[in-house]
C-alpha cells in the first residue's frame, strides 16, 4: 500500500455552539490532487483551516507524512512542507509583488522558480500588489505558497470572483502544480470544475462528508450530478 500523505479521521470543529465539521474523514495519496466540494457554509474552510493549523479541531486526528500534527500551529506546518493559499488570497495590496512572495519565504531559490512558472509576476515584481487584477493576485497567492517549496498545498477556493477565462488559467496552474509532483488539496464550491480537475472527491453538506469517490464516479452519479451540480 502506497503510504498516505494525508490522512484526517473523524474531525470536528465547533465555533461556540456552531459545529461546523462533524466527524470527518478523508485522505489523500502522494501526488494526487483530491477535492473538496459542497455548497457555501457545508463546512469546506473549517476543515482546511484545520489542516494547515488555522483553527483548532474540536475532535479527531489528521497525519501529514505519518507524523499527528492535530495541534501542530501553522508556521511550524509551513516550515515541514505543508501550506495553505487562504480564501480571499489575503495579499498585502500595499507591499510590491516580490515583497510578497518574500513574505512566504525570503529564499531566493523558490522566488526564481515561482517567477518561472508566472512569468507575469516576474514582469510586475516591483508593482503593488494592490495594481494586479484579480487573476494576477490569485496566482501570487499561489506564488506565495509554492516558494516554500512544499510537498502538499491547500488551496480555499482559489477560482472566486474570478472571469471564466481567469478561471481557465487558475485550473491550469493547478494542474501545472499537481503535475510537478506536489500533494493538492482544493476547496471548492464550482463542484463540477474541481471533480474534472481532480482524481478523488468528497461532497461535504451540513459539515459532513455524503458522498466520495473517484471524482469521475462522482460526475457520473446521477445523485451528486442533481444535487450538487446542477445543470450546465
Ligand atoms: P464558504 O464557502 O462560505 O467558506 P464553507 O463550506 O467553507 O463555506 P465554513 O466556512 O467552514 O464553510 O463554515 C461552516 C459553518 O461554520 C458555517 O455555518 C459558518 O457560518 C460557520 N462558521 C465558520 N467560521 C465561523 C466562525 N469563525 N465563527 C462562527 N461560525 C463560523
Amino acid at each position: 500500500m502506497t503510504e498516505l500523505i494525508l490522512t484526517v479521521d473523524d474531525l470536528r470543529v465547533r465555533y461556540g455552539r456552531v459545529e461546523a465539521v462533524r466527524g470527518v474523514t478523508f485522505e489523500a495519496a502522494p501526488g494526487s490532487l483530491v477535492t473538496l466540494v459542497g455548497a457555501n457554509g457545508a463546512g469546506k474552510s473549517s476543515i482546511i483551516n484545520a489542516v494547515s493549523g488555522m483553527v483548532r479541531p474540536r475532535g479527531g486526528r489528521i497525519t501529514f507524512e505519518g507524523r499527528d500534527i492535530t495541534r501542530t500551529p501553522a508556521h511550524r506546518l509551513v516550515a515541514s512542507g505543508l501550506v495553505q493559499v487562504p480564501e480571499g488570497r489575503q495579499i498585502l495590496g500595499t507591499l510590491t509583488v516580490e515583497e510578497n512572495l518574500q513574505l512566504g519565504s525570503p529564499g531566493r531559490r523558490g522566488i526564481a522558480e515561482v517567477y518561472q512558472r508566472f512569468p507575469v509576476l516576474a514582469e510586475r515584481r516591483r508593482l503593488q500588489a494592490g495594481s494586479l487584477s484579480g487573476g494576477e493576485q490569485q496566482m501570487l497567492a499561489i506564488g506565495r505558497a509554492l516558494v516554500t517549496r512544499p510537498r502538499l498545498i491547500l488551496l480555499d477556493e482559489p477560482s472566486m470572483g474570478l472571469a471564466p477565462r481567469v478561471v481557465d488559467e487558475v485550473f491550469g496552474v493547478i494542474g501545472e502544480i499537481r503535475a510537478s509532483g506536489t500533494t493538492v488539496v482544493l476547496v471548492e464550491q464550482n463542484a463540477r470544475r474541481a471533480l474534472r480537475a481532480a482524481d478523488h472527491g468528497y461532497v461535504l453538506a451540513g459539515g459532513e462528508i455524503v458522498h466520495s469517490g473517484p471524482a469521475a464516479e462522482l460526475l457520473d452519479d446521477d445523485r451528486v450530478v442533481q444535487a450538487y451540480l446542477g445543470v450546465e
